[in-house]
């Protein structure tokens, strides 16, 4: 044996499989099982006590189902269906304890992985239980307050890696602040004062379906029998939050209607809108999921027109999610855990085409008249135009922003770009609806593309994917032409040729006037400031504050810059009024604008010379044309 290892040594010192002289790697850290779709024996037992709205703690106790002793690692998820994106943070999970009867297990994080515990599970064992809470940032959207809780599972669970989670059982339990009512899309079975006990589901639908609850809570049922049911439940600062104007619940109810015809399908068992209408909670966003929605509105909702016009699309787009995004996903965004990387490659059909669906319903369902609803397709129109970013940044790069953007600063919006496939996908889908009115003299549209992509044989809750060749087939049988060059084309432009081509088609040319109009007001309220955007090159909010600058734009080229504050305009106190007056005067003068700022610690002036007054978009219809669009929004009788 010696005398065979003496040569093998010394070839190791001869040949050796490094080329360069220094430090190799260190063994990869232990591998996690990749889930696998096989049967997961038993079920986890899941108990959170959200009671706790003084520290807003949530605390968890769970059992998970031993499948067999030896190495075991548990998940906590990390990656978020709604935001596609590894949102969710180990930080706030702690005081973790894992025990197996009276005994406790030491568990170790991954090194790599800090979504990933270790466990070593001893024989005879058959199930682990643990102990641990999620505590929420402080700082952060709040999901407990003391008259309002907010509940994803996904933050107050972990299960075992090797698995589907969709072949992971689960029975939850929950324990909310004295007083609160609650609504979900998961069916209880069993519920009194404080305690609900839900039935049992998978880990995959569990994570799908969140619990709202509070002290103030108002149901509506928005079908009657026997249509399946779709209720809207409403939790709010206070009684008067929840009144909403009878009129809007119609509309909402006409939406019940109307989506599930759109998509000619109906595969969810009843549908829980969970609306928030606070201004404690997180506000001006929303959820997707299968069989419910979060949407979270401000809590004067009720009471303001303007919040309605503008919140309309948001209304629309969770609810036409259960069908484009949660029933129907992109092949390359399902995964079947919660700890696998999602892919956005079809974002823009996921969301560029609900929000496309979203300005429809708006229309149709009188959430926005015609003209809010036109001026509200010229923004993101002016939006997308103003986007020099193109230049270096396609749509299709865009569409993997969820993996590095979210909570991140990007300062430089028009030329970072961020998510642009919401409202440049809005333009791309009401180019292919135009397209297909075009290309069958009025016959077809975006209607039948929904009714067969999303409906046909869609009345199970059983998830679907599909590919960008999918795509383009279903298109393709409703009027034959080259979509997959279409779509490749605009989906790599770095110019704007094609970008309004569907207003073109639909009879419209997006304008500037120095008048804004009455959505372009509402889209100001809601920035908090004005917009000059395609101006000046500037969003100014409160007390002159400068919240953007257009990238190379008049300001920025004058040397103001992102942080300045406006304290001046031609020599007199700022106000945004005055700023106004002088662009529009600059136009009429031809005589640079003075602006006074402070940045950087310093008073600065600037002259700009930019004479083209204040500039709103608007759309204009194109003489002579057929005025399709106007077709496409109007409601069918
Ligand atoms: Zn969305």
């Amino acid at each position: 044996m010696k005398k065979l290892l003496a040569p093998l040594l010394v070839l190791a010192c001869v040949a050796p499989s490094q080329a360069s002289v220094g430090p190799q790697p260190a063994p990869a850290a232990p591998a996690i099982a990749a889930p696998r779709d096989v049967p997961f024996k038993g079920r986890i037992t899941l108990k959170v006590d959200a009671s706790d709205s003084v520290h807003k703690i949530f605390r968890v106790r769970e059992t998970i189902p031993v499948q067999k002793a030896g190495a075991m690692v548990l998940l906590y998820p990390q990656w978020e269906t709604g935001s596609h994106s590894a949102t969710q943070e180990a930080a706030p999970l702690a005081g973790l304890v894992i025990k197996a009867g009276a005994r406790r297990l030491e568990w170790r994080r991954d090194a790599v992985n800090p979504f990933a515990f270790h466990i070593d599970v001893p024989a005879g064992v058959p199930q682990l239980e643990l102990e641990f809470q999620y505590l929420p940032a402080a700082n952060g959207p709040k999901l407990i307050s003391r008259d309002m809780l907010m509940l994803p599972w996904s933050k107050v669970a972990l299960y075992p890696a090797g698995w589907f989670i969709r072949n992971i059982g689960v029975q939850a339990e929950l324990t909310m602040p004295e007083g609160f009512q609650f609504a979900t899309s998961l069916e209880t079975a069993a519920a009194d004062a404080g305690h609900v006990q839900f039935k049992a589901t998978s880990f995959e639908d569990l994570a799908d379906a969140p619990v709202y609850a509070g002290r103030y809570a108002r149901r509506v049922e928005l079908t009657s029998v026997p249509a399946i049911p779709v209720r809207l439940n409403m939790f709010g600062d206070n009684e008067a939050a929840l009144d909403l104007p009878p009129a809007l619940v119609e509309k909402f109810r006409a939406m019940a209607k109307a989506v599930p015809q759109l998509f000619r399908s109906q595969h969810y068992r009843h549908f829980d809108l969970l609306m928030s209408l606070s201004d404690v909670m997180l506000s001006g966003g929303g959820v997707e999921h299968q069989e419910s929605t979060e949407i979270n509105v401000s809590a004067n909702y009720a009471r303001d027109a303007g919040e309605q016009v503008l919140m309309a699309n948001l209304v629309a787009h969770e609810f036409i999610h259960s069908w484009n995004g949660r029933t129907r996903q992109p092949a390359d965004l399902w995964t079947p855990n919660l700890n696998l990387p999602m892919r956005g490659s079809l974002l823009w059909v996921y969301e560029g085409q609900t929000e496309f669906w979203a300005h429809v319903m708006s229309r149709q369902l009188g959430l926005r008249s015609m003209a809010q609803s036109l001026d509200a397709l010229a923004v993101d129109a002016a939006l997308m135009t103003n986007r020099p970013g193109r230049a270096w940044k396609s749509l299709q790069d865009s569409t993997i922003d969820a993996l590095y953007m979210p909570a991140k600063p990007v300062n430089w919006r028009d030329w970072q770009r961020r998510e642009d496939y919401y409202p440049e996908g809005v333009m791309l889908w009401l180019d292919v609806d135009m397209l297909l009115r075009e290309l069958t003299s009025d016959r077809k549209s975006m209607s039948d593309f929904a009714a067969t992509f999303f409906g046909a044989g869609q009345d199970s809750r059983t998830i679907s994917t599909y590919t960008f060749d999918d795509v383009c087939k279903a298109l393709n049988k409703i009027a034959p032409y080259d979509w997959s060059g279409y779509f490749t084309t605009r989906l790599n432009a770095h110019d704007d040729t094609h970008l309004l081509d569907g207003l073109k088609r639909g009879g419209y040319q997006l304008v500037y006037t120095d008048q804004p109009t009455e959505y372009f007001v509402l889209h100001e309220a809601d920035l908090g400031g004005i917009d000059l955007s395609t101006s000046l090159g500037l969003v100014i909010g409160k007390k002159g504050a400068v919240k953007s600058v257009a990238w190379e734009g008049p300001a920025f080229k004058a040397g103001i810059s992102l942080g300045a504050r406006l304290t001046a305009v031609g020599g007199k106190p700022y106000t945004d009024e005055l700023l106004k007056q002088a662009i529009r005067d600059a136009a009429a003068s031809k005589q640079p604008i003075a602006l006074t700022f402070d940045a950087d610690g310093g008073a600065h002036t600037v002259s700009i010379a930019y004479f083209d007054s204040l500039r709103y978009p608007r759309l204009e219809r194109i003489p002579g044309t057929p005025d399709r669009l106007q077709r496409l929004l109007t409601p069918a009788l």
